[in-house]
């Protein structure tokens, strides 16, 4: 078991295949990276797959393949397939994309032992999407979902970041998809993580508003009273309809106290917060030869330093010097 020093047990696993990403967000990477990161720096797949059976012996159940746009890294259902062998004990493994070259990949996916996938989507009115993402790509992220959904993966989950004067409007219109595709809608609040640095307080859209916001239209039912390790709180339509809302608020009600992730980047660090200022150079480890027992110590003590909480809401917090796509969301 990977234990923090704040007894909380650390179960899932969140890991970026790369930095790169072929949309240009304005809240996460609105100009790219001034350099990306040198493919000699990156995990491979080999490596990947080592780390990450070490990682599910000390108890990671869950792994989520992210970036920057997994997709990207080419070949990704072989690394899926990897991870696939280590099931049972590995119970679920997920990707996180913005849905642009999914269609291609989606049954290799599925065949490698895929469980879920979580899709992007900040907009549904197509010019607004592609001021967003920088990207005219609507109809590709719509094709990628419902190709997900037939092809079986249970639940898709889509991830809106909500931003005060962007999409805010269109929360309605969401819960309205969320119904009319039976998928899981999930609006994130913008965190101070864009390479852009242009987070505001004010941008922030709370949770209770987005929550009262589709309520209004659309009542909703808390499906649980707790929420465990999970990230967001889930609601079901109160007249019965298919889909889901969860509501992810880390800015205005911090989930820190049950956080049960670490990350790893493309570059083999490991982040034991996405607010980390510090990161752990798991690749240096790997390469210079250290022995299983040596990598195991190495991850214990790591997951040991796990911040208690995050900072953002007092006055002197900095904001990393990695963004979101790097770290991997
Ligand atoms: N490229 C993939 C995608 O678009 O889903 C995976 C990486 S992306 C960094 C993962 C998630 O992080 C996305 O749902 C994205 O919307 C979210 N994200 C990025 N920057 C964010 C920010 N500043 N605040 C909140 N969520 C953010």
């Amino acid at each position: 078991m990977l234990r923090d020093a704040h007894n909380r047990t650390i179960r899932d696993l969140r890991v970026s295949l790369t930095d790169r990403c072929n949309f240009r967000c304005f809240y996460c990477l609105p100009h790219g990276e001034p350099s990306w990161a040198k493919k000699e720096t990156l995990l491979t797949f080999e490596e990947l797959e080592y780390v990450i059976e070490i990682f599910v012996s000390l108890g990671i159940e869950k792994v989520r393949l992210t970036g920057g746009e997994p997709l990207i890294r080419r070949d990704v259902p072989v690394l899926v397939e990897k991870l696939a062998r280590l099931k049972p004990r590995l119970r679920d493994i997920a990707l996180t994309t913005n849905g642009y070259d999914f269609v291609r990949h989606a049954n290799a996916l599925k065949a490698a032992g895929l469980d879920r996938v979580t899709f992007s989507l900040d907009s549904l009115l197509p010019e607004r999407f592609a001021v967003i993402t920088g990207v005219d790509a609507i109809d590709r992220v719509i094709e990628s979902i419902s190709t997900a959904k037939d092809i079986g993966f249970a639940p898709i989950k889509i991830n809106a970041v909500v931003v005060r004067g962007r999409n805010d409007d269109e929360l309605a219109e969401f819960a309205r998809f969320a119904r009319e595709h039976d998928v899981a809608m999930r609006f994130i609040e913008f965190m101070p993580l864009d390479s852009g640095h242009e987070w505001s307080r004010n941008m922030v859209v709370p949770g209770r508003e987005i929550h009262d916001a589709i309520d209004a239209v659309y009542p909703l039912r808390l499906k649980d009273a707790s929420r465990g390790s999970e990230t967001s709180w889930k609601y079901e339509f109160s007249d019965g309809a298919p889909g889901e809302i969860g509501i992810i608020a880390p800015v205005t009600e911090m989930f820190c106290g049950a956080c049960s992730r670490i990350r790893l980047t493309a570059d083999g660090q490991i982040r034991t917060c996405l607010f980390s200022t510090t990161e752990h150079n798991l690749r240096d480890v790997l390469r210079n030869g250290a022995s299983r027992n040596e990598i195991v110590e190495f991850i214990e003590a790591v997951v040991l330093k796990k911040e208690p909480r995050h900072y953002i809401n007092d006055a002197e917090f900095v904001q990393p010097a990695r963004t979101m796509s790097f770290i991997g969301g």
